[in-house]
């Protein structure tokens, strides 16, 4: 069974089609600046790239191309479109409409359209990828919709609701949603795996760190709490987004900038965290190197994000009521093992021990346990696979 896993951004459309009787990625790609200029790579699992710029005025232009280069004789890996057995879209904000993957119907697609305030780039884009493969696809080919929010759906109240008047969380669904779940989801059960236990078992934090960045707090094999709140802007700073404030600094700031709701969105959402602070770059490699050759304001940034991340695993270690295991992922989590080296080395008060030089070695896609075998935590690098989960919820469902 081949499926084709979507990823639909507000101006770009990421996918792979994926093996499933090995799992291996048969080709990947992303149309990119939709309805802009327009840009498109594909690249095949057996090294083959194929690379142009082309105008894409909407998603189902950028499926076209998709599905030219999948039949391509060129770059192409199957013979024709019926090879496609299924499609699974990945949805950032599922609400509190979807605490699972479902097949896609007319009523899930309104379910989705409903969801579109509360993220009005991610859900809208989601609606016009799913439009725009059952243009091309027409109704033969199942679709599937694996939400970000599912994983955290398991959290109790006193995590989600925010105490502002609740009458705010019963007009409006303002309350804690948490996002990055399908990557939590992925390296929780990955890490179980790999320790040879059950998850139910298990104390557990994952923390997913890339441009966006959230950290999660796993027990009984369900989510407790998950640092993203209402949007991905809550929790530890990343790349350009701050991570949580004191409320009254965005309200201070506005007044005293004149800026609007929308101008305020952009500074806290676009122009803060790494880049914010360091004046450099939202790249964590930058960053690292602009502090290591000496940079305070650098040096301040990964301050910061370090200081975060231990808040966050101290504070969740205490609603867990300890932890069996800590799990880094996504690029900063697989790759800077300085900062995985900082954590870890401050968190030796309660029993973590690292062995630095297999922290140093595991980066670039390579999988395993940093700590040592006298350490009262487990330490793990797992890199992230979103994509497989969206593939393998898809098989199942349409199974
Ligand atoms: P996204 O949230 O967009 O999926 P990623 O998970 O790719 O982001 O993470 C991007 C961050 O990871 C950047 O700050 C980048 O510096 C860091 N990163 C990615 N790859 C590497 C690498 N090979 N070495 C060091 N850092 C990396």
């Amino acid at each position: 069974m081949k499926i084709l896993v979507i990823n639909a951004g507000s101006s770009s459309m990421k996918y792979q089609l994926i093996d499933m009787t090995d799992e291996s990625v048969l080709a990947k790609g992303n149309c990119e600046r939709i309805g802009i200029d327009g840009h498109f790579k594909h690249s095949t699992g057996d090294g083959r790239v194929f690379e142009t710029d082309v105008t894409m005025t909407n998603h189902t232009e950028a499926f076209v191309q998709i599905k030219n280069a999948l039949i391509s004789e060129e770059y192409g890996v199957i013979q024709s479109l019926d090879e496609v057995s299924a499609v699974g879209h990945r949805i950032v904000q599922g609400g509190s409409l979807f605490s699972e993957s479902v097949l896609v119907n007319e009523e899930v697609i309104k379910g989705i359209e409903s969801l579109i305030p509360l993220a009005p780039l991610h859900n809208a884009a989601h609606v016009q990828g799913i439009r725009a493969c059952l243009e091309v696809f027409g109704d033969k080919v199942p679709e599937v919709v694996v939400f970000d929010t599912a994983f955290h759906s398991t959290m109790p109240e006193k995590a989600f609701i925010y105490p502002v008047p609740y009458e705010y969380y019963e007009k409006y669904a303002v309350r804690r949603y948490g996002f990055h779940g399908t990557s939590h989801r992925y390296v929780s059960h990955r890490c179980a795996e790999l320790m040879g236990k059950d998850l139910k078992d298990l104390k557990m934090i994952t923390c997913h760190l890339g441009n966006g960045s959230s950290i999660t707090a796993i027990k009984d094999g369900k989510v407790i709490d998950t640092s993203m709140g209402l949007t991905p802007l809550d929790g530890i700073m990343m790349g350009t987004r701050t991570g949580s404030l004191d409320p009254s600094v965005v309200t201070f700031i506005a007044e005293q900038e004149h800026l609007s709701a929308e101008e305020m969105d952009t500074m806290l959402n676009k122009k803060s965290g790494f880049l914010g602070i360091s004046g450099i770059s939202s790249d964590d490699r930058d960053v690292t190197a602009a502090a290591e050759s000496g940079n305070p304001r650098a040096q301040l940034a990964i301050d910061i994000l370090e200081y975060d991340i231990l808040k966050y695993i101290g504070s969740y270690t205490a609603v867990l009521g300890g932890v069996d295991a800590i799990v880094f992922t996504a690029g900063i989590g697989e790759n800077q093992s300085s900062h995985r080296s900082s954590v870890c080395h401050a968190l030796e008060f309660m029993g973590v021990k690292i062995d630095d030089q297999l922290n140093e070695q595991m980066i670039r896609g390579k999988e395993g346990k940093i700590s040592t075998e006298d350490s009262a935590v487990a330490v793990y690098v797992i890199p992230t696979n979103e994509e497989l989960v969206i593939a393998r919820d898809t098989m199942a469902l349409v199974k």
